[in-house]
Order: C-alpha cells, then sequence, then structure tokens
C-alpha cells in the first residue's frame, strides 16, 4: 500500500469476461483435477449455465503420495483448452515445474501457484515473466509476510495481475482437514492492495462445512471463492470429501446472492 495506494483489480479470461479486484465477487469453480474429458466439458458448461466465468481444474497435481493420481499432464491442458473453446469459460489450472511454463500459459487465463511452492522461488521469478494473471495461494504454515514477500516476487517481474487465496493453515486442530484462517482478511487489506480470495474446500477438507465458510469469507470481506464441484464427488480422483456437487452449489449460490445480491 505504500507503493500503490489503490486496490488492484484486473480483468482475466476470454474477452476479459471475469473481473477480479474490490467491487466484485468473483467465483472460480470446478472439480480438484481434470480427470476426463466428458468430466471437464460437463463442468464447464454447467458453470457457464450458472454465470460462473473461470473454470478450476489441475492437470498437474500436487499430491502428498506418489502413488495417489498425478493429473492428466498435458493431455488434460488439451481437454482445458477444448472446454474453453467450446463455452468461452475462463480456465484457471496449477503450474507446479518451470519446464511447463509455457505449455501452462497457452491454456491458462490465470495460472494457479498451489500452496506447496508458494516459496518455490524459481517458480515465482517465472510466473513473474508471464503476461499472466496469477492465483497465489497461501502456504501451509506462512505467516502475511511472507506470503505478501512470495506475492512482491511476481509484482517485481513486474506482473502486477496477482490475486492472493487464503486455503488454510496447518495447525493443532483436526476437526478439519486446514484451519482457515479468515482472520487473515482484514489485516491483508490494511497492507496489501491485491485481491483476496478464499477456498473453503481445502480449507475445509470436508464439504458440510464448504456453505457456511464461503459465506463467511464474502463477509470477511474477499473478492471472491475458489471452489471445488464436482458432478459426483463419491467418484473424484482427488479431493472428492470436500467437493459439492451442482445441487450443493446452487444452494451456495442462492444463499450468496441473498448476502450480495449483486452477484
Ligand atoms: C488445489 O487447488 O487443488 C490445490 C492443490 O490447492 P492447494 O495448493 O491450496 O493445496
Ligand atoms: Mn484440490
Amino acid at each position: 500500500r505504500e507503493m500503490k495506494p489503490h486496490d488492484t483489480a484486473f480483468r482475466v479470461g476470454p474477452n476479459q469476461g471475469a473481473r477480479i479486484g474490490p467491487g466484485s465477487f468473483t467465483l472460480i469453480a470446478g472439480p480438484c483435477s481434470v480427470e476426463s474429458r466428458d468430466l471437464i466439458l460437463g463442468v464447464a458448461e454447467a458453470m457457464t449455465q450458472r454465470g460462473v466465468k473461470l473454470m478450476r481444474a489441475g492437470a498437474f497435481k500436487p499430491r502428498t503420495s506418489p502413488y495417489a493420481f498425478q493429473g492428466m499432464g498435458e493431455e488434460g491442458l488439451r481437454i482445458l483448452e477444448e472446454a474453453r473453446a467450446a463455452t468461452g469459460i475462463g480456465i484457471v489450472t496449477e503450474l507446479m515445474d518451470t519446464q511447463d511454463a509455457q505449455a501452462v500459459a497457452q491454456v491458462a487465463d490465470m495460472i494457479q501457484i498451489g500452496a506447496r511452492n508458494m516459496q518455490n522461488f524459481a517458480l515465482l521469478k517465472c510466473v513473474a515473466r508471464l503476461n499472466k494473471p496469477v492465483l497465489l495461494k497461501r502456504g501451509l504454515a506462512a505467516t502475511l509476510e511472507e506470503w505478501l514477500m512470495a506475492a512482491e516476487y511476481i509484482l517485481s517481474g513486474p506482473n502486477y495481475n496477482v490475486a492472493l487465496c487464503e486455503r488454510g493453515v496447518r495447525t493443532f486442530s483436526d476437526h478439519s482437514r486446514n484451519t482457515l484462517d479468515l482472520s487473515v482478511i482484514p489485516p491483508l487489506k490494511a497492507v496489501s492492495h491485491l485481491p483476496v480470495l478464499v477456498d473453503p474446500s481445502h480449507g475445509t477438507g470436508k464439504r458440510a462445512f464448504v456453505p457456511a465458510m464461503a459465506r463467511a469469507a464474502l463477509a470477511a470481506g474477499a473478492d471472491g471463492l475458489l471452489i471445488e464441484v464436482h458432478p459426483h464427488p463419491e467418484k473424484a480422483l482427488s479431493d472428492g470429501p470436500q467437493s459439492i456437487d451442482y445441487q450443493e452449489f446452487d444452494a451456495l449460490l442462492e444463499s450468496l446472492r441473498k448476502l450480495a445480491p449483486h452477484l
């Protein structure tokens, strides 16, 4: 804020169709991973019908176990490209390795840097040089200062189109997968001009708790949400337990619109 007193806002997606920043409440929704062409084309269509302009789905997945589904990689990118062409939805997808930067940047409207890579400085310097908006997730144990300094690596590229995403941090609590730190939003807003999104899916790890924390994020001053939505969460190849289905997503949208009629 010392350098830039005004809030950052920018446009994302085909025809600059989505806006991220104060004055908007932006929804980024979709499955955790690109699992198949059918899934992604279906979700892109379903989200477009609901007015959602940005779809999330990872082609490259950072999985805790090397034996878990690792994502479809390049093939996944081709599927995302097809979904974008078919529906006009904007694509938000994760970049894990500098060697995939060009391939991901060609398909993504916004590049996600995952929690585990928040301080991967080579990756941050790499996306700093790309002409693409970046969604920078908070590290699993990152302080506000560390998170903002990670963002500075991108801003100093210069790449000014950065949004922060709170996705929960590691605490002693074990009733949820992570502890969604909504209390970071007011202090972030006080010191930073960057938009702040909230991911209640990874923040809770349990689909039953996602809607309440999504509404709480809106109330706490977030500029939007990243939500995992899957038509059949029980069949998802990653993060099924925290993914909501279309019916639950519709109910969430309705409740958010009651709080924010402009949505
Ligand atoms: C994701 O968005 O699917 C993801 C892997 O998130 P995080 O990096 O926050 O764990
Ligand atoms: Mn996920």
